[in-house]
């Protein structure tokens, strides 16, 4: 059969993103001295009103919600502090419980991480991954996905990822489902460290471990060698392939890695509950913009201010973000009982449960060792629940998803795990 259409809510949404949206939301967010953590009314709780004022001024659909909890003290928190996450929310007109979440998070730290007086404008880490989140709010703000759509600007990060934490616990204490869940961290610089910019591309970077699994899931990844399609993992491909779908010179570079080496993020709390959960950076970071105390020390300027913002490139990080989470948002929930046939057979036959809300389905094959789909075969209608392919399962890696009938496709489920 022919290929099943794309959808235009994706196609809407990504060429909806625009430069100054991003713009506004950096400069608003850097107009604060310091949105560290503990930095109080005048810093990170007048920032956390501001952000609830921003996503209000979206309209649409979109329900505003501070979440303010008292934090103890911990090993970056010297006493017990009020903190917050400002949430906007669409509820899924299909699935009211599952949700999709994009974050990225709005405080912001100098050298020292207890230092919560000093300037710190935090432009790239994180305004550029709050900016992306608004301005996929802003996007989808009219917009009714069957599958729930949380944007998180999230607080605590530099202090040990403590918004990310509260919003994964509470959503699992709820019973909610999430169904993706993508942080953007440090996403506006393309002027790498090594003096090369790179405006192309982005990386995803996903743990390649299964928390939470069951012995016998484990033997049979190990058995079947799907070691390296972990959810995390799987969720990181189905976002690559929603890159190529929709976005024209703009791609994604998986990184086999949870993180980079001694850093971490906002989507690891989620990871470790789970949770198919990714972490987006910019190709090519520079630590003279990160994390530093504002100085200009032997002719180098330090400190993470705007100007080192590129804002054409950040739009098109923003364009992929409103992409894929309107695809994954207003698609079927992701197939069930996706197993494969292992007979002593040259064909590969996988079987799946209908799904009501899909028109048909795509089976995606990968070479066992290529990053990423190799092929999209569109398989029947909402009823055909079986496909052989002329391909070995010796050799090859399979992976099911759902499309919806506005042409919005599930993240993918793999065969056999
Ligand atoms: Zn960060």
């Amino acid at each position: 059969m022919t290929g099943f259409s794309t959808c235009g809510a994706v196609t809407k949404a990504s060429r909806s993103v625009a430069t100054e949206q991003l713009r506004q939301t950096i400069m608003g967010l850097c107009a604060f001295p310091t949105r560290h953590t503990l930095s109080g009314a005048r810093g990170v709780d007048a920032a956390a009103d501001w952000l609830a004022r921003r996503f209000q001024s979206f309209g649409g659909n979109l329900r505003v919600e501070k979440d303010t909890w008292l934090e103890p003290k911990g090993q970056r928190v010297d006493k017990p502090t009020n903190i917050s996450n400002v949430y906007a929310k669409i509820t899924g007109s299909r699935h009211p419980n599952h949700w999709v979440v994009i974050s990225g998070h709005y405080d912001s730290r100098v050298t020292d991480v207890m230092d919560a007086t000093s300037i710190a404008p935090g432009a790239n880490d994180d305004a550029s991954g709050v900016a992306v989140t608004l301005e996929a709010a802003r996007v989808l703000a009219k917009s009714k996905p069957e599958i729930g759509i949380i944007f998180a600007a999230l607080t605590g990060e530099e202090q040990g990822l403590l918004g990310a934490k509260h919003l994964a616990e509470n959503l699992a204490a709820k019973g909610e489902t999430v169904v993706a869940m993508a942080t953007y961290d440090i996403v506006g610089n393309s002027m790498g460290a090594d003096g090369r910019k790179r405006t192309n591309y982005i990386r995803i970077f996903s743990g390649g471990d299964t928390p939470g699994e069951t012995t016998v899931s484990a033997t049979r990844r190990r058995t079947t060698g799907l070691d390296a399609d972990s959810p995390s993992r799987t969720l990181a491909r189905s976002l690559a392939d929603v890159a190529k779908r929709y976005i024209r010179g703009f791609h994604t570079e998986i990184v086999y890695r949870q993180d980079r080496f001694g850093r971490g993020g906002d989507h690891s709390p989620f990871h470790a509950a789970g949770v198919a959960a990714v972490r987006f950076t910019e190709p090519n970071e520079d630590w003279t913009h990160q994390h530093q105390d504002l100085r200009v020390d032997a002719g180098i300027d330090y400190g993470d201010k705007p100007e080192y913002v590129d804002f054409d490139y950040l739009t098109k990080v923003a364009s992929l973000a409103a992409a894929w989470v309107a695809d994954v948002s207003h698609a079927p929930l992701p197939p069930t009982g996706v197993t494969l046939v292992t007979d002593l057979a040259p064909v590969t036959t996988l079987k799946w449960r209908p799904n009501p809300d899909a028109i048909g389905y795509e089976v995606l094959v990968r070479l066992s060792t290529k990053a990423e789909w190799e092929k999209t075969i569109p398989i029947g209608k909402q009823s055909t629940v079986e496909a052989k392919l002329p391909f070995s399962k010796d050799d090859y890696v399979f992976g099911v998803r759902a499309v919806g009938k506005n042409g919005a496709r599930s993240i993918a489920v793999i065969a056999g795990r």
